[in-house]
């Protein structure tokens, strides 16, 4: 039994709960742990990863991200052995895409290399501003210049394929002062290959939500946010970036094809607390108590949902409309056997009239004013 290539494909996650210090604005599943919490998780990672790798025979592993978190903070030996255990029980492609997320101040210039040599082969770094004073008020433990040596010394050991992590639209932050941090980063020599910009959120039982609640924090204003989110966009089209995802931009070719997948609805396996999975159209994930997890990694998973063909289509529709190429009709037929335009009539010809989305070249897509109100439109198709 072998399936489509589409159908075998398969992508790992592996999810590293620990940082230096919690930032502000963060509610992420992440906090700072000593060496030996943080070995007893790597090793009981390991035994999840080990048992799950069952879970994927006959499937070609195209994409492993280690994310978190801050995976960079554990001893770069974990994150080897986690690739090599990858290579040992998993059909990994010999083009896969491997991601570590890293924090500018975690890695060493011989982290760095050890990576490469274990055949990592991007990295998505965790920058969020060029100015000093908003990383301090984002409780990030890094000045812009951490960040730049970050890079040089990426650079140094190999990587060629570099994500930046940006967020926009900070309390009390002007279109200026956001295209200035935007062009501090874009005149990196090399520039990153890949940027995603997100404009913060604030999220219940972060210090800033505290803040906010108490009156003392402001949020930005919607009009001058998305004034930023265009703004942000036509610079980095400028400079040669596609605009390829609501909040992420490339340059040709190197879009994230770990982060593709998820959109285009490829199955994943995640480990480690928190992660999720969607395996032969059932979701699951893993609890999020790291005692649980410690005791046994092996016994977490939990929140099964088998999906019907409606909520399959359903996904394929909201999560396809985030890319910029949205969902081509053809390759909905083609999965479902179901015309998209005859599935989703009321929403798409709804939408189509108020000018949020398009159907062009048997492809459906957001409009510009579709991306402003994206959530309005994707709740249609729920
Ligand atoms: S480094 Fe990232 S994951 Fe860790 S606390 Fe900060 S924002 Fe959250």
């Amino acid at each position: 039994m072998t399936g489509s290539r589409r159908e075998r494909d398969l992508e790992l996650y592996f999810h590293i709960p620990f940082c230096r210090q919690k930032c502000n604005y963060c509610d992420f599943l992440s906090a700072p742990a000593g060496e030996q919490v943080q070995n007893a998780y790597m090793e009981a990672l390991l035994r999840e990863t080990e048992a799950g790798s069952g879970m994927a025979r006959d499937r070609v592993v195209r994409s492993v991200f280690i994310g978190g978190g801050t995976p960079s903070v554990v001893d770069t030996v974990w994150l080897c052995r986690v690739l090599d255990l990858v290579r040992r029980r998993f059909d990994l492609a010999a083009d896969a895409e491997i991601t570590v997320e890293i924090n500018p101040g975690t890695v060493t210039e011989r982290d760095l290399k050890d990576y490469r040599e274990a055949g990592i082969n991007r990295l998505s770094i965790g920058c969020q501003s060029a100015d000093d004073r908003e990383l301090a008020f984002l409780g990030r433990i890094h000045d812009y210049s951490r960040f730049e040596d970050t890079c040089r010394m990426a650079r140094d050991a190999g990587f060629d394929n570099i994500n930046v992590d940006l967020i926009s639209a900070l309390p009390g932050q002007t279109l200026e002062e956001w295209e200035k941090n935007l062009r501090t980063v874009l005149s990196l020599s090399p520039a990153p290959e890949h940027l995603s910009v997100y404009s913060l959120i604030l999220e219940e039982g972060t210090v800033f939500w505290e803040r906010y609640e108490k009156g003392m924090l402001e949020p930005v204003d919607e009009d001058l946010e998305r004034d930023m989110y265009w703004r942000t966009a036509r610079i980095l089209r400028e400079a040669g970036y596609e605009h390829y995802e609501i909040s992420n931009y490339a340059r040709p070719g190197y879009r994230c094809r770990h982060n593709c997948g998820y959109w285009q609805r490829t199955d994943y396996l995640g480990f480690g607390i928190g992660a999720a999975s969607l395996l032969d159209n059932v979701r699951f994930r893993n609890g999020e108590s790291l005692q649980g997890y410690l005791s046994d990694p092996l016994g977490c998973r939990q929140d099964r949902e088998e999906l019907t063909a409606q909520e399959q289509m359903a996904e394929t529709m909201f999560l396809g409309l985030r890319m910029a190429d949205g969902v081509s009709l053809s390759v909905f037929q083609d999965t479902y056997g179901a015309d998209a335009e005859e599935i989703y009539r009321d929403a798409i010809e709804g939408s189509c009239r108020e000018g949020l989305l398009a159907v062009q070249d048997g492809r459906i897509f957001l409009t510009k004013r579709g991306v402003d109100l994206a959530n309005y439109v994707m709740a249609k198709f729920v």
